[in-house]
């Protein structure tokens, strides 16, 4: 398709010709089901994919692009995430890590072209920021940039990038070297070219990843030199363009959570009304009812936080203040694909242990959203701490009046009110730092669930979900109230074999 049509496309037309080839390169051209054992995209099915130019909706218009609309831009991850979880993230990876921050914070002389290889040529892009030795603790990343003339020479080790050795773009992620060899504390982007001599990251090793088999993933050299041009321009810090950006990536989650989750609810109502078990099909059963319930809870819930996201998600807006909120749905989001993920399988029973069963791939396929892009026990401790401070700040330490007032869940209140009635201690272990985190995600999505419903979403879906986040906090308030300080006895070798003892 002539990319000047792209703009002109309604969604609506967009969307549909993407899902009809999504349907024809999955089951026609190849057979997603056997794909999924090997490693990479088929390239016939990932060329009729990207023919649609999924990528378009995260190129502004005045490039040829559709115009970084959120709402179009989740619609794909959306589409995507329901035929495969792997290649919603493939596209998410591209919009929210490097186009996005391309468009907002890149020199306008160097984003025309960059664009143009990714409407015409396919190309693709990713971001580096982990380091072996630095995950969680990304700060103090140790990959550096010394400035030599017009160029900045960038020297490190990078791992885990998603699109590793597949990604025509990277975003590169470092600290400025000092001339007494101190690193600061800022940190840098630069927007590499891998078909450029200079800029090429080597691939010094492939990972066994046991999951997303379809993404490459592995360990970076880096040792470029890349021109002053391609630093992107923070409007202040680059930290605070590091929060900009990991932030709205965090509200994309929603998108690839939303298709996920629909699929294993399809699935579950579709084989639990079709197998008999003693007589009766599977949904008869008490049991097998809550366990979909909590699945289709779980859509509407991501459904709200995408609407939610759509409103407000989009590069306009410095995103680098919406913490809790990004959190919260990036943690409980993920929580919930991989709590569905486990319950259907459960719910196919043998037939769920097969690798390609939608429920067991999904297990393992949607495992890591817990661990990347922020380690969940992580973002719910600074859930927790963002929150303790305003209500320290505001000198209202009970929960529920500090959270009757907060903007994030003054309409969701009203459900948990009873439940949250407590005074919180600024002085918590970390474990109930997590479990207090986890309670104020749940609150601050179910307002999400309110304003879906407020919109018309049906009613009874909204209902439902609102009851299934209250039993929810319920359990969580419980666990927050009597947790214990037991810590592990790392020797704990001596006397503690049982067969020493019968
Ligand atoms: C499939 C996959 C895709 C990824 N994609 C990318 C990518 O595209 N680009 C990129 O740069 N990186 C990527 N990563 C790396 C990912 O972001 C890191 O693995 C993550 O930040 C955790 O870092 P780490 O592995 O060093 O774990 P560590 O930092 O060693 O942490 C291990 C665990 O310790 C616990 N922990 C750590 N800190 C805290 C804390 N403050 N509070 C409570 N618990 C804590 C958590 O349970 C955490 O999971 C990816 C990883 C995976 C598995």
């Amino acid at each position: 398709m002539p990319n000047s049509e792209l703009n002109n496309i309604p969604f609506n037309d967009f969307i549909s010709n993407f899902k009809k080839t999504l349907k024809r390169a999955f089951y026609e051209t190849d057979k997603i089901e056997q794909f999924v054992q090997k490693r990479g995209f088929p390239s016939l099915v990932l060329r009729d994919i990207m023919a649609t130019n999924p990528l378009s909706v995260a190129i502004p218009k005045e490039y040829g692009g559709r115009g970084i609309k959120v709402k179009e831009c989740l619609g794909i991850l959306d589409a995507a995430s329901y035929e495969s979880l792997p290649l919603s993230l493939a596209l998410g990876i591209n919009n929210a890590l490097f186009l996005a921050p391309v468009a907002k914070y890149a020199n306008p002389a160097v984003k025309g072209d960059i664009f143009k290889r990714f409407l015409t040529k396919q190309n693709m892009g990713g971001l580096m920021i982990t380091e072996p030795d630095y995950g969680s603790d990304a700060l103090n990343m140790q990959t550096f940039s010394v400035k030599n003339g017009s160029n900045y020479h960038i020297k490190g080790t990078k791992h885990w990038q998603g699109l590793t050795g597949m990604a025509d773009y990277w975003l590169m992620t470092s600290r400025q070297k000092n001339t007494n060899g101190v690193l600061g504390r800022d940190i840098d982007f630069f927007i590499c070219d891998n078909q450029q001599v200079d800029q090429r990251i080597i691939v010094e090793e492939y990972y066994n990843n046991i999951g997303l088999y379809p993404i490459p993933y592995g360990k970076n050299k880096i040792d470029i030199k890349v021109p002053e041009q391609y630093k992107l321009e923070p409007e202040t810090t680059g930290l605070k363009l590091m929060m900009d950006l990991l932030h709205r990536s965090r509200l994309q989650f929603p998108g690839m959570g939303i298709g996920f989750i629909r699929r294993l609810l399809d699935e579950s109502i579709k084989h639990c009304s079709t197998r008999i078990v003693g007589g009766k099909p599977l949904i008869a059963l008490d049991k097998v009812q809550q366990r979909i319930s909590k699945i289709q809870s779980a859509f509407t819930i991501s459904s709200a936080l995408c609407a939610r996201s759509a409103k407000f998600s989009g590069i306009e807006n410095n995103l680098a203040l919406a913490g809790i909120e990004a959190n919260s749905m990036k943690a409980y989001v993920t929580d919930l694909m991989q709590e569905s993920a486990q319950s259907l399988t459960q719910l196919n029973g043998a037939n769920g242990y097969k690798i390609e069963n939608v429920g067991s791939r999904g297990i393992v396929d949607s495992r890591p959203f817990q661990i990347f892009e922020g380690s969940n026990d992580m973002l719910y401790s600074q859930i927790s701490e963002m929150i303790i401070k305003l209500m320290t700040k505001h000198k209202s330490m009970n929960l529920s009046v500090f959270l009757s007032s907060f903007n994030l869940t003054e309409k969701s209140l009203d459900y948990f009110k009873s439940l949250v009635n407590f005074t919180i201690d600024s002085n918590l272990a970390q474990r109930k730092i997590v479990d207090l985190g986890k309670i104020i995600s749940k609150i601050v999505c179910a307002n999400s669930v309110v304003e879906l419903g407020d919109m018309g979403f049906r009613s009874d879906l909204i209902s439902d979900s609102l009851e299934t986040i209250k039993h929810e906090v319920s359990m969580l308030v419980n666990s927050f109230k009597s947790q214990t300080n037991i810590s592990p006895i790392q020797d704990y070798k001596d006397k503690s074999s049982w067969l020493a003892f019968s």
